[in-house]
């Protein structure tokens, strides 16, 4: 027996093989109250299916989407002048990271990481936390993957104390939810440079600024960038 469905006109054919009509099939079921029954099926798959997609997609932008830009602000600790904007952008190279801090020492080296918590609001910043380190290693140095995933190269500073920034960040990625996403956790600046072998923070020193990476309000579509220039 085949049964085919053309636009929601269920086709019964019985001619390979015949179904004895002593089968337990006709028995319980003439074959007027199947078809309908079938057809119904049918019908329900037709609406519920783009309904499904629908929800998983919208799960999909509220809460673990990748973002393809999000700025950092960098606002000074109590007693520091260091401030800036960090710009985090993933793709296949890893996380780009690009942006200027101003307010450092002159031709000066800093330890720059993620750490742990999104969250700057104590005077010297120790509330963000230690360095992000999912996978519980010890510090070691950022062009290596025993290390902790948020640390990265040091800043390095012009005669004016102004850092410019641009560098990739392997592992780590922007709002995916996963294991390396670096939102809900802060960027900061140090005021000495990381050596990237003491333990466990590279004997950066004190922080001079913090920014939280925070998802934004409203995720900017591509169109809606290239539409404000
Ligand atoms: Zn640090």
């Amino acid at each position: 027996m085949r049964i085919a469905s053309t636009d929601n006109r269920l086709i019964m054919s019985i001619t390979d093989p015949p179904i004895p009509r002593t089968h337990p099939f006709f028995k319980e079921h003439s074959v007027m109250t199947v078809i309908p029954s079938l057809a119904s099926l049918a019908l329900a798959a037709t609406f519920l299916a783009p309904a499904a997609l629908a929800q998983s997609t919208d799960s999909l932008t509220s809460s673990s989407a990748q973002i393809n830009r999000l700025a950092v602000t960098l606002e000074a600790t109590q007693g520091n002048r260091a401030a800036g904007t960090i710009t985090l952008s993933p793709d296949n190279r890893g996380l780009r990271v690009t942006g200027t801090v101003t307010g450092l020492d002159a031709n000066s080296e800093h330890g720059f990481h993620f750490h742990e918590h999104g969250d700057c609001s104590a005077p010297d910043a120790s509330s963000a936390g230690d360095h992000f380190n999912p996978d519980g290693h010890a510090h070691g140095h950022p062009d290596t993957r025993q290390r902790h995933a948020g640390a990265m190269r040091n800043l390095k500073t012009d005669g004016s104390g102004r850092a410019e920034v641009d560098m990739y960040v392997d592992l780590l990625t922007l709002g995916d939810g996963g294991k390396y996403d670096v939102v809900g956790t802060a960027l900061i600046v140090h005021a000495d440079a990381d050596d990237y072998t003491s333990q466990p923070v590279g004997n950066a020193g004190a922080r001079l600024s913090c920014g939280v990476v925070e998802r934004p309000a409203a995720v900017q579509s591509a169109d809606e960038d290239n539409g404000n220039g």
